[in-house]
């Protein structure tokens, strides 16, 4: 039985336009670097204005409707325009798309209106503002205080972690703040849109294993309209629910794209290891086998989240297995690449004989970082487990711009 997806002549045509106009505006030189920690300064600055060529074009949100700045266009055409773009390795600037579908979920069509085009044209960037020091994992513990005078509230706090890609780049930070202190916990957040050069707003950069593009957030006396309230002033924790519902894996994605396990299983293909090539030697032959069903067994999860949330369907543990199993591949096959690499996929970008560039060593920082985004291994288990009914805490999803207006609760 043949399961692959075959295109329409027409939406075949329509690559050709993707990949014509992909030729037109990205000169051949121009590629993503290997760790995105390195972007030069022109480098960024042309990734910008790809950017805001391909808002314009309604490409960054195809399947968004064209009022708000989108595309209006399918989602096979959506996946069409991903796969050209992934192909041809074009430097992307970090904007968290998160914020989208709270504001499509929980925002007034003022807010949709006035939020949206911005974003989606590519021309607002955005910082997902959520984690403190006291309240990681246990999100609903955020301390950060907005007090409401009427026409504004005023914001005081710190975030950690925040994820960016420079401190004077950000234009929203988007995320939860107490706005009542003397409310239960899970309804006394706000969710607030908060404009990055507002005054008393500052971002410093954290220095990780995996860079500098984490940020800490201090908001000290900052005024922010009260239009920038996303959701009821008490409806903070359920707007941050719809966003966790996405960053848990809840969308999927239509790809089975790898691009560590293809240089894995290059390298494997023309080294050797004393005078016989590494491709013969069992043990390497089982770790390249157990890395190719790990990373594509995860790649499955994914494309099947993506297909249930396109077609609408209620989720319940598929976000967090897959971005459970995501994390955990992750893992696992960063220690067989270290297993039969050796040393070679500790050399960085600046060694010459790092192979692929150095991406491998990327790789091994990476897959420990990511365990962390989005909530923990444990935290997606804890979500697993309450959504399969085995918690004494029981939980469903969230409403996600594809199941709004069919879940009690949701508006
Ligand atoms: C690279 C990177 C990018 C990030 N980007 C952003 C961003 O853009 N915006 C943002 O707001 N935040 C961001 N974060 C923060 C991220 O969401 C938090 O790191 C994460 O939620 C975990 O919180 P924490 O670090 O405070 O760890 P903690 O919550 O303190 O957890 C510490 C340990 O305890 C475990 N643990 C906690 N609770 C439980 C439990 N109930 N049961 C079992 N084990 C538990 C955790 O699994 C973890 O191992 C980012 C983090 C990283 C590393």
């Amino acid at each position: 039985m043949d399961f692959a997806y075959h295109y329409t002549a027409a939406q075949e045509t329509f690559r050709q336009e993707v990949k014509a106009w992909l030729a037109e505006h990205v000169p051949s030189h121009i590629k993503a670097p290997v760790d995105s920690e390195f972007m030069r300064g022109d480098l960024y600055d042309f990734a910008l204005e790809l950017r805001r060529k391909l808002g314009h074009k309604g490409w960054l949100a195809p399947t968004l409707p064209t009022a708000y700045g989108g595309g209006g266009l399918s989602v096979e055409l959506a996946v069409i325009i991903e796969e050209e773009l992934r192909r041809r390795k074009i430097p992307t600037v970090f904007s968290n798309p998160l914020v989208i579908p709270a504001i499509l979920v929980w925002g007034t069509e003022e807010q949709k209106k006035k939020f949206l085009p911005g974003i989606l044209h590519g021309e607002k960037i955005c910082y997902q503002n959520f984690t403190e020091p006291q309240a990681g994992s246990d999100l609903a513990n955020v301390q950060s205080r907005a007090v409401n005078l009427g026409d504004e509230w005023v914001i005081n706090g710190q975030k950690i972690f925040v994820s960016g890609g420079g401190p004077g780049k950000a234009d929203w930070l988007f995320g939860p703040i107490m706005t009542d202190p003397d409310a239960p916990r899970h309804r006394n957040l706000g969710y607030f849109m908060i404009p990055a050069t507002t005054q008393g707003i500052t971002l410093t950069p954290l220095d990780l294993m995996n860079g500098r593009n984490q940020y800490i957030v201090m908001m000290e006396d900052a005024h922010v309209p009260a239009d920038h309230l996303i959701g009821g002033d008490h409806q903070g924790w359920q707007v941050a629910q719809t966003v966790l519902e996405q960053e848990h894996g809840g969308g999927g994605q239509p790809h089975l794209i790898d691009q560590d396990l293809d240089n894995f299983i290059e390298f494997v293909g023309n080294a050797s290891r004393d005078g016989r090539p590494m491709s013969e030697d069992p043990l390497v032959q089982q770790q390249v086998a157990e890395c190719y069903i790990d990373s594509h067994a995860s790649g499955l999860f994914s494309m099947r989240n993506h297909w249930l949330y396109h077609s609408k369907s209620e989720l319940t543990y598929e976000g967090s297995q897959s971005s459970l199993q995501r994390k955990l591949f992750g893992l696992r096959n960063a220690d067989r690449m270290r297993a039969v690499m050796g040393p070679y996929c500790l050399l960085g970008i600046d060694e010459q004989r790092a192979p692929f560039g150095g991406a491998p060593e990327v790789f091994q920082r990476s897959s420990l970082v990511r365990t962390h985004p989005g909530g923990t291994i444990e935290v997606q288990k804890v979500i697993i487990a309450r959504r399969l009914g085995i918690s004494k805490t029981r939980e469903s999803a969230a409403p996600t711009p594809q199941t709004a207006g069919r879940k009690n609760g949701s508006p």
